[in-house]
């Protein structure tokens, strides 16, 4: 038999109520226009989208802040209508926002979020939980004493506090500087090659494309690809050619084979054409039939954010 997935979402719509009676026609917003998709068991699975795409509203359905106007939302194979109370055990999330009481100390926040989700005491396990996030050596000092890595990391360790099979991190990295945000990375890897699903948000496409095995996008509150990492990179159609060249250019050459011709120097051009109709090889002997002498050629592979522009673009 095969497994459920992780979560399963199916033609979820959110319909916000309308702040006043001339909003939208006095409809309201509809921040979901019907979304479909399962996070599979295991994977840490990427929901990207752009500001005001409806990420958020999805996430804070899932975890029960926010009502849904239709359509249905399993986490770990229960419902969050019919079984809300295994649903919401079955998740950990991980907020936007730093939040908790700067006079306890993480092993008391952690005693404490542990206390709300009703695990016993001898079951606790907030020194383990600190360990996993590398902060064994904080457990009593004031949470306000941490710094700014240490305390996201606190705020993951206490998503995880019941043991939920899901967590979801919403914008980890948000504002975060270069070297936390590759820490960040190493734990939710690390924390997934412990068996956690993990489910991020995130406008970073190199976070999504570093991390994630599957990538969903969402636009204007629509799914507009679920796709492994891979062929989604895949579907960048564009691809570049650097070349430099012997002599001054005076003028791009144009040729219908090239979809862009671009001045990048006194010497260079950059070139950019569809890799499913020509391939650099090509590109380069029309270069040459046209009179230049090639010094030097480097090609830029298409990425996340090509993909990313061309689908959301619309
Ligand atoms: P994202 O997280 O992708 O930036 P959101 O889910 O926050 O997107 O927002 C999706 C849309 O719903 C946006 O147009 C936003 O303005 C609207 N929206 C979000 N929260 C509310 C709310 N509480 N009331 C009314 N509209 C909202």
């Amino acid at each position: 038999m095969s497994q459920p997935a992780a979560i399963r979402i199916r033609d979820l719509v959110k319909r916000y109520a309308p702040a006043g009676p001339r909003e939208n026609g006095g409809e309201g917003k509809l921040a979901l226009k019907g979304v479909s998709f399962d996070v599979p068991q295991g994977e840490i699975f990427g929901l990207l989208g752009p500001n005001g795409a409806g990420k958020s509203t999805l996430i804070n359905i899932l975890a029960g802040l926010v009502m849904k106007t239709s359509g249905t939302a399993e986490i770990w194979g229960f419902d969050i209508d019919s079984d809300p109370r295994n649903a919401k055990r079955a998740i950990g999330i991980v907020p936007q926002e730093i939040v908790f009481d700067p006079f306890f100390t993480p092993v008391e926040v952690l005693d404490i979020q542990a206390g709300l989700y009703g695990v016993p005491k001898a079951a606790r396990r907030s020194l383990e939980l600190l360990g996993q996030v590398h902060l064994s050596d904080k457990a009593n000092a004031y949470a306000r004493t941490l710094s700014g890595g240490m305390k996201r990391r606190l705020l993951i360790a206490k998503a995880l506090v019941h043991q939920p099979p899901v967590i979801v991190l919403d914008e980890p990295t948000a504002g975060v500087d270069v070297e936390l945000r590759r820490q960040l990375w190493e734990l939710v890897s690390e924390l997934n090659a412990q068996g956690v699903t993990v489910v991020l948000t995130t406008h970073y496409l190199e976070e999504a494309e570093q991390l994630c095995q599957r990538i969903a996008i969402i636009n204007h509150g629509e799914l507009i690809a679920n796709k492994p990492t891979r062929e989604l990179v895949e579907m960048a159609r564009e691809k570049v050619v650097v070349v430099t060249v012997d002599k001054t250019i005076e003028t791009c050459p144009s040729h219908a084979a090239f979809l862009k011709c671009e001045q990048a120097g006194e010497l260079t051009l950059e070139i950019t054409y569809d890799k499913d109709k020509t391939n650099a090889g090509e590109v380069l002997s029309l270069v040459q039939s046209m009179g230049f002498a090639i010094v030097d050629v480097s090609t830029r592979e298409a990425d996340l954010e090509d993909v990313f522009v061309s689908l959301t673009s619309s």
